[in-house]
């Protein structure tokens, strides 16, 4: 047991963070095959959710489960260690090999989660010495990973390169620029044509974590550089996860040869972690090429999304500059937030409201997001519900 001192400070902590609304609680939430793919059980309630990073709808594709559980009962639940032990099957070097001609990158390296994969990336090619230019509004791994590196770490304004230009300093030895594809909280998309163009005029090294536009945006899903109209040549490296779009679990690193040979030396969360399940890798295997194949995930997606966004206009909701499927609608308040998301919920329709620190401070909202495996009228629902909500409109009451 913590000590009654220690105790006493971490309870007076909850109790502030209670007080000002941003005390967080999980809910139980249960998938079964009688459910919509964008329906769950949460708390005994059957609703529509609108907060899941399943873009296109796979988490509970029935092909992905029946390759998770063929390949499970074929090779068993576990790997029994690291990739570097016994624990680099060949359902693993299969899906790197399609990630690596997925991403068009020479090679891709698996990670057991995202927020490994951005520790042991940054950790392994940054150091003391070093610069890491930050977008403000990075997922919270990458910030962590370049203050774990020991780089000298510079936040520059949210999208705007000629602010990250003015934070690359010249004495450093590697100067990073580091980037979400697609902004996780905002949905909008990172300029990485200028960001490119910037990492190559100071022979900077460009790493983008695309954890929200793989399987989503570009040509058959190849993700935000491609959409930009880049080829990897310009990029350091390229993060993605498994767990969104491609609806399993998991992540990558994608990058040149010399890139990745180091990770598999240098990269702790590689090196020190038992590798994910060969099952999951199977699955992903599947997931990835639905993802590629079935371009009306996509189509679909794009259709929701504009229908959402003409309906929440007409309605005067806040709204950011996103064409993702992440559409955050803003409230007034962390309180106004949460407020709504009860509102909602008890209407059935489940939307996370996400509060500081997650975001910037009088900045909480709704995250909305959309799933190819939504219908327009679960559109038209969510609206209709949106409608009712004061606290949402611009001046609102909380
Ligand atoms: C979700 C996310 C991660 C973390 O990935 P996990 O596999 O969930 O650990 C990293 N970066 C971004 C931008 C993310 O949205």
């Amino acid at each position: 047991m913590a000590t009654p001192a220690t105790t006493e400070a971490l309870a007076r902590e909850l109790e502030r963070l209670e007080q000002a609304d941003l005390y967080r609680r999980r809910r139980v939430a249960a998938w079964s095959p009688e459910l919509r793919a964008a329906e769950l059980v949460v708390d005994g309630r059957r609703c529509l959710a609108f907060c899941s990073n399943d873009y296109l709808g796979l988490a509970h594709d029935p092909r992905l489960a029946e390759a998770l559980a063929g390949h499970a009962l074929a090779a068993g639940a576990g790997s029994g260690a690291a990739h570097l032990v016994t624990g680099h099957s060949p359902e693993h070097h299969a899906l790197e090999e399609e990630l690596a001609a997925f991403t068009g990158f020479p090679r891709a390296l698996l990670f057991s989660t995202g927020y490994m994969a951005n520790l042991g990336l940054l950790c392994a090619l940054a150091d003391r010495g070093d610069l890491v230019a930050e977008d403000r509004l990075n997922h919270a791994s990458l910030l962590d990973a370049s203050r774990l590196s020991g780089a000298r770490v510079r936040r520059y304004a949210h999208a705007d390169p000629a602010a990250a230009e003015r934070r690359l300093d010249g004495s450093a030895r590697r100067r990073f620029i580091v980037t979400d594809g697609v902004f996780s909280m905002d949905g909008d998309r990172a300029p990485l044509a200028a960001l490119a163009a910037l990492a190559r005029r100071h022979a900077a090294e460009l790493v983008v974590d695309d954890a929200h536009g793989l399987g989503v945006v570009g040509p058959e899903g190849r993700g935000s550089l491609a959409a930009a109209g880049l080829a990897p040549a310009d990029a350091t490296a390229l993060v993605g996860t498994l767990g969104k779009a491609f609806g399993t679990f998991g992540a990558f690193v994608a990058g040149s040869e010399t890139v990745i040979e180091t990770l598999l030396q240098r990269a702790r969360s590689y090196i020190y972690t038992t590798a994910p399940p060969p099952a999951l890798a199977a699955a992903t295997r599947r997931a990835l090429a639905l993802a590629r194949a079935e371009q009306w995930r996509r189509d679909r997606l794009a259709t929701l999304v504009g229908r959402f966004r003409a309906g929440a206009a007409a309605l005067g909701l806040r709204l950011a500059p996103s064409d993702t499927p992440i559409q955050p609608v803003l409230a007034s308040s962390a309180r106004a937030a949460l407020e709504a998301a009860e509102r909602l919920f008890a209407a059935g329709l489940w939307v996370t409201p996400i509060r500081p620190p997650t975001v910037p401070a009088g900045s909480a909202r709704l995250r909305v997001t959309f799933s190819a495996a939504h219908e327009e009228a679960d559109v038209d629902r969510l609206l209709a519900a949106l409608d009712g909500i004061p606290a949402l409109r611009p001046g609102g009451a909380a």
